[in-house]
């Protein structure tokens, strides 16, 4: 029994200490869906808030790292936070998306067309707020660039570069690391802050390309495929470049992938928001 006890709490405690491995790290998540619920129309708002579990307190950012936490319980939804390419620079559904045993439609960007259908269906018998919890986490893993990687490194997974002084992985380093250092040098470390920047960038200096990032003719429930494609073109020309094996990354190519990576979060907070402004308007 005692060793049992003890088995649990080293479990347990192991789950605390690496609680993410392939996913925007949780201030990455964060900040997609804080910008994303700070863009809602009155019905979807309202949607969101019923929908959330109460302990969230309607933010929709404190849970935004939830599909992340329950992989364990839900081994199945694995697969469904990323998709690689044939170590291509172009996606395509047909070919790309599948999970490691063939089964179609297995990947982030069905995820996301899945759990829309989920959600705009009234008479669904389906979990919806778990359906809006992985619809909010997918939306934004979709936009980092290496889940929609290559296959032969697993999105930069198998890459071991240093960051700075660290040793780290590539994947790692577009999950948290360039998030982190960017939190830590320009805002104090205050997370607010760095949301605030990214929101006013939204309304300055990326405001006339907004329309764009959010237009979609929802023929296919979402355009979850046009962003695949532009993650991993965004991973050719800037995650894997100048980052090979043993690289070690420092300023030139933290300062060069900052603008991309505060990009990439908010094109997935504005368009998360726009599909649920859509369908719950
Ligand atoms: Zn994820």
């Amino acid at each position: 029994m005692e060793y049992c006890k003890l088995q649990i709490v080293a479990i347990v405690s192991l789950v605390l200490l690496f609680p993410v491995i392939d996913a925007w790290g949780h201030d990455g998540h964060y900040i997609v869906c804080s910008i994303a619920q700070s863009r809602l129309n009155k019905g979807a708002a309202e949607i969101v808030e019923e929908l959330l579990p109460k302990s969230a307190q309607n933010d929709l950012g404190s849970v935004c790292i939830w599909a992340d936490q329950i992989k364990f319980h839900y081994p199945w939804s694995r697969p469904l936070h990323f998709v690689n390419t044939p170590d291509v620079c172009n996606y395509k559904f047909s070919r790309d998306c599948k999970d490691e045993n063939g089964r179609e439609g297995r990947c982030v960007a069905g995820a996301i067309q899945n759990y829309t259908s989920q959600l705009i269906d009234s008479s669904s018998k389906d979990n919806l707020t778990e359906a809006l919890l992985f619809f909010s986490h997918f939306l934004g893993d979709i936009h980092q660039p290496l889940h929609c990687g290559f296959a032969s490194d697993k999105g930069g997974n198998t890459i071991e570069v240093h960051w700075y002084t660290r040793k780290q992985n590539l994947h790692h380093i577009w999950d948290d690391n360039i998030i982190e250092t960017a939190q830590e040098r320009f805002y104090s470390s205050n997370l607010a802050d760095q949301i605030d920047a990214i929101q006013k960038n939204i309304t300055t200096g990326w405001a006339d390309q907004v329309k764009s990032w959010e237009s979609c003719s929802y023929t296919d429930t979402t355009c979850a495929d046009v962003y695949a494609s532009e993650s991993i073109e965004a991973a050719c020309d800037w995650a894997y470049k100048d980052a090979t094996e043993g690289s070690v990354l420092e300023d030139e190519y933290f300062l060069s992938r900052l603008p991309v990576v505060n990009k990439r979060l908010a094109q997935a907070g504005v368009r998360l928001a726009a599909i649920l402004n859509h369908y719950f308007k």
